[in-house]
């Protein structure tokens, strides 16, 4: 039976989100219904909702969600119904051609639902990142839903799907980094902060915090940063140098998206270091650095998606990790609000007042 429940749909660019029936149709043979415990609000939800990912209206928002199985196709055999999931925008498929060379978390076709949720007139919604998740329920791949430990909060364990898996996996599977290595990241919102905190845990020596915001410098020391440096009060470059012996980090993660900033990070690495590029830039930037610089300084430029991660090995651990008290997921859950609450969420995020606002159903 078909499932008529509550989202926040995204109809228009730019218009208020709005709060309208769903329906959720029984899954296909691969695919899950999830009834969503809990979806923290993205700034890439934001992004949707204004026309700045694609035109596909009517959206459905949310992808940063846990929740528990429902129901299951005939054809899934990794979870069943009364599952802790949390949910995942990358499924790989194991048969694209970065899958058959080996490299799985850069999946060029991964798993969605085999059929679209849709308004009550039929009308196609399209879920934000294949997820849909500001529901009560939402239908994904089997792939999508990734076994968890139920004893984690389900506000804490919705984050691991989005923004913190691709700043803890920015530090330590894009940026690879190591005990002892000097680490700088640059903005300190929730992805910047989950990259501290994945620093901290892959051994980092020295963590620098760099950013504009006095608030955000602060809660980026809860997370470990053993340094901050306000990019308002002088040149950063020169003060992430001066906490490196006049260096430069051997790791630099740039979590604005901005070329000033992404500059910036270029030159605060020590020579050979890595620069880790997770902030989404808009369409329109465009990136101006001396050739010369960058190959005389060696080392490595690399974007990171989704922390280079596989779900169905990074989730477990990192929840595993919180369980352990070895990272607190917890503090990056600045309130819980109701499907009602996304469009303020939405207005407090702009206004950098919250590292995460999270739907709990
Ligand atoms: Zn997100
Ligand atoms: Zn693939």
């Amino acid at each position: 039976m078909a499932l008529h429940v509550t989202g926040v749909v995204a109809t228009k660019a730019n218009e208020p989100t709005e709060q309208r029936t769903i329906v959720v149709p029984d899954p296909g043979p691969t695919d899950v219904v999830v009834r969503v415990r809990a979806c923290g609000v993205c700034h890439t939800d934001l992004h949707y909702r204004n026309g700045g990912i694609n035109d596909d209206f009517p959206f459905l928002l949310g992808h940063e969600a846990a929740g528990v199985v429902e129901t299951v196709g005939e054809n899934v055999t990794k979870v069943a119904p009364g599952d802790f999931v949390i949910l995942a925008w990358r499924a790989p498929c194991g048969r694209c051609r970065s899958c058959l060379r080996g490299r799985p978390w850069y999946c060029f076709d991964s798993a969605n639902a085999s059929k679209p949720m849709t308004l009550e007139d039929g009308t196609p919604l399209s879920p934000a990142l294949g997820i849909g998740a500001f529901a009560e329920a939402t239908l994904v791949a089997e792939g999508q839903a990734v076994k968890v430990d139920p004893a984690i909060d389900a506000a804490a364990a919705g984050l691991i799907g989005c923004g913190v898996m691709a700043g803890l996996g920015a530090a330590m599977h894009t940026g690879n980094v190591g005990p002892g290595d000097t680490v700088a990241v640059f903005g300190c919102g929730g992805v910047g902060d989950a990259a501290i905190l994945g620093a901290r845990l892959a051994g980092a020596r020295t963590i620098i915090a760099v950013d504009l915001d006095d608030r955000k410098l602060e809660w980026a020391k809860g997370f470990g940063a053993t340094h901050t440096v306000n990019a308002g009060t002088g040149d950063p470059v020169e003060a992430v140098r001066a906490l490196t012996e006049g260096n430069g980090a051997d790791v630099v993660i740039e979590a604005v998206g901005r070329p000033e900033v992404f500059t910036q990070a270029f030159f605060a690495r020590d020579l050979a270091g890595t620069l880790v590029q997770v902030g989404v830039p808009s369409p329109d930037m465009t990136l101006e650095i001396p050739m010369i610089e960058f190959f005389g300084r060696g080392g490595a430029l690399k974007p990171s998606w989704y922390g280079d991660c596989l779900p169905t090995r990074d989730f477990p651990l990192l929840v595993d990790h919180h369980l352990a008290g070895r990272i607190d997921l917890g503090k990056f859950v600045s309130e819980t609000i109701g499907l009602d609450g996304v469009e303020g969420a939405f207005h407090k995020m702009e206004r950098g007042e919250v590292l995460r606002s999270v739907v709990v159903l």
